[in-house]
């Protein structure tokens, strides 16, 4: 098995990735709160844990990849105190909360399937992990890092910082962030401001409650990871994702909660990707520059210029490290269209190309393949082993234009790297063929294209042109050049 390296949020550089079952791997990604579209903040972890699931695959690892939905606890105030924004948009909507659930998680769903991201084998809801979450809850009260008071239940930040390190992950220490911090009103129940809710009292009005050993209430938001990834991964697993914004403070207490119950922190990998700016700008409601992937997908927001396929997105989103910002712009995303199409179309045409034993033989092309291996193994540096795939792009164009041919073994590597790396591990696949029924879709159009080539051969201009006509009435541009009949999907 190829050695996989990765960036490690806690130790703070590169490691040799060892599973901690041989050949197999636990990855938790923490998912969506579903109470609105999935926005460009949602494509990108999408993106990027998809890649790592693919190339563990690829790598021979039998890969448990576990993504939950958030439908409780998600607070507008960090963790503790407001209301909960599901249930805030239920209210202002007049639905049920699980109608909302229901509705955003399809939706999230559908765009992550556009982006071409395989699903998570689990993808457990915190609605339906209640009495793990309070046994959880139950055992850090045991182990006393946690104390109740008027019915809910915080934890003990002073206390387990005592005898743990509260701050591993983000490298804050309790002390500073005290001696940086005023003393918040309105938490009266708390010891400290920065005891963080595991359990949650609900107020009379309070829509989604459930029963437990304290009150009728809620779990805290950083409960639910923790609670869920044991109880699907086990006490000690591999890798857990999530975006930057999620390192503090809901990585941190999963962390807490993680060591407080069983002693051990959970994780043997943190791993978090970058943000996404907009032309510079951090996105935010209030900066009028939040878009949903639903007006990226129809060009339908005021800042984009035109509609970016789910497949731009995508390889817009991989051309930069995860962990490296990555800044949306009309032109990065029109360089990226171009970029994309010129990929996919070397590996359509190389298998036009003609096969030889007697085929020239292409210098380095192993050493080119091994080079885009290795970059994907290095904490997954999908802008170098892009920016090799090109290499591999030029190779294909260059005997395409000599009308050369091409050595069968040099093929089998040219397929691999662009058929197979491109389309199966970097998941970038011709868009014609993936819209639903689409392999069907574009077969019937080749069909037709075809019997429109006979009657032109035939000189029947006629039926030729009543197809050209059928077609563009129904959403399908041809475009006839030299090497054939191009077709494109409205
Ligand atoms: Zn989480």
């Amino acid at each position: 098995m190829r050695e996989f390296h990765i960036y490690n949020t806690i130790t703070r550089k590169k490691e040799k990735f060892e599973s901690v079952n041989p050949g197999m791997a636990g990855i938790y990604v923490c998912g969506p709160t579903v109470y609105g579209d999935a926005h460009l903040g949602h494509a990108r972890p999408g993106v990027t844990y998809d890649i790592l699931v693919r190339l563990l695959r690829k790598l021979g690892y039998k890969v448990r990849y576990v993504r939950n939905i958030t439908d409780v606890g998600h607070l507008e105030n960090d963790s503790d105190t407001g209301e909960d924004k599901i249930a805030k948009k239920a209210r202002l909507e007049q639905l049920e909360p699980m109608e909302i659930v229901q509705h955003y998680t399809l939706r999230y769903h559908e765009a992550m399937k556009l982006l071409n991201t395989l699903p998570p084998d689990i993808e457990p809801r915190a609605s339906g992990h209640i009495i793990e979450q309070i046994s959880l809850v139950e055992n850090i009260l045991k182990k006393g890092f946690a104390y109740i008071s008027n019915g809910s239940v915080y934890f003990d930040v002073h206390k387990y910082n005592n005898s743990h390190k509260y701050g591993l992950l983000s490298g804050r220490s309790l002390d500073d962030m005290i001696s940086n911090t005023r003393d918040l009103d309105g938490q009266d129940d708390k010891k400290s401001s920065f005891d963080f809710a595991l359990w949650k009292k609900a107020s009379p009005e309070h829509i989604m409650k459930w029963p437990s050993p304290w009150s009728e209430g809620f779990p805290g938001w950083h409960l639910e990871c923790s609670a869920m990834s044991a109880k699907y991964l086990g006490d000690l697993f591999d890798i857990h994702g999530g975006g930057m914004d999620l390192l503090f403070p809901h990585h941190e207490c999963e962390l807490a909660q993680n060591t407080a119950s069983r002693g051990n922190g959970g994780v043997k990998y943190w791993m978090h990707n970058n943000m996404i700016t907009i032309n510079g700008q951090k996105m935010g409601k209030s900066l009028g520059n939040f878009i949903t992937l639903e007006e990226l997908f129809t060009g339908s927001h005021k800042i984009l210029e035109q509609p970016y396929s789910p497949m731009t997105i995508r390889f817009f989103i991989l051309q930069a490290h995860y962990r490296s910002t990555l800044d949306f712009s009309n032109e990065a995303l029109q360089a990226a269209e171009k970029g994309l199409k010129r990929l996919i179309l070397a590996g359509q045409d190389l298998a036009k190309l003609k096969s030889s034993s007697l085929g020239e033989r292409i210098e380095n092309l192993h050493s080119l393949k091994e080079s885009v291996y290795e970059a994907l193994c290095d904490d997954l540096n999908t802008p170098i082993a892009i920016a090799q795939l090109f290499e591999a792009v030029r190779i294909v164009n260059t005997v395409k234009e000599k009308g050369g041919l091409l050595h069968p073994d040099d093929i089998d590597i040219l397929s691999e790297l662009l058929q197979d790396v491109v389309g199966n591990i970097l998941g970038l696949v011709d868009e014609k063929a993936l819209s639903s029924n689409g392999n069907i879709l574009s077969g019937v159009i080749e069909l037709i294209l075809d019997m429109r080539r006979e009657a032109k051969l035939n000189k029947d201009f006629g039926t030729s042109d009543l197809i050209r006509q059928k077609l563009t009435d129904l959403g399908v541009q041809i475009k006839d050049t030299k090497e054939g009949t191009e077709w494109n999907l409205n």
